[in-house]
């Protein structure tokens, strides 16, 4: 039987010269990997209350989406700038080279709304705090952040202090 980690591709020098980029089409491709991944992810939220799922685009939609569907919750997108049609609120974060922006829809979240975060991997940590920003600046509350895969060395987590997180592979 093999282990979710069995269908992560790693790939040297991509995008760049010594990144080891993980990649997540060969967990999708294959009907095991891809249960195995969702279904992963539903046991670390087994008997947490919330009320819907967010994830950035592109990788957190792949795997939020099936998630929120199975658990009978909506799925709330975060998008690079200038992507979501109504009104936003948006956050800059750094990047390893420059910053980018995210945008959340604000009629998305309401006061006291609990959220679930789920993407693919955590590296800087980056990312997943500029939605806790977004999120509790609305007034939603992080009840769990959820990843695939973990980036352990690049102390992410250190971010995320205080958020109840869960990876289901931790490379060190
Ligand atoms: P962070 O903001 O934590 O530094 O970066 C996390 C974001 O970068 C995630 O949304 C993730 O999709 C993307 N990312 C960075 N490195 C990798 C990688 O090795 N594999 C994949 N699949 N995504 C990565």
């Amino acid at each position: 039987m093999k282990k979710l980690e069995d269908y992560v591709t790693s790939i040297p020098n991509f995008p760049e010269e010594g990144i080891v980029f993980r990649d997540v089409t060969t967990i999708l491709e294959d009907p095991d990997g891809l249960c195995l991944a969702v279904d992963g992810v539903r046991k670390m939220l087994e008997g947490v209350e919330y009320d819907s799922v967010i994830g950035p685009e592109s990788r957190g939609f792949i795997f939020g989406v099936p998630v929120a569907y199975a658990e009978r919750k909506g799925f709330i997108p975060v998008r690079k700038k200038g992507k979501l049609p109504r009104e936003v609120l948006s956050m800059d974060y750094e990047l390893e080279y420059g910053t980018a922006t995210i945008e959340l829809h604000k009629e998305s979240i309401k006061p006291g709304q609990k959220i679930v975060i789920i993407d693919d991997l955590i590296a800087t940590g980056g990312t997943i705090e500029a939605i806790i920003k977004l999120v509790e600046q609305l007034g939603g509350e992080v009840v769990k952040i959820c990843f695939i895969m973990e980036l352990a060395g690049l102390q992410g987590r250190e971010k995320l202090k205080g958020y109840d997180v869960e990876s289901l592979i931790i490379y060190e």
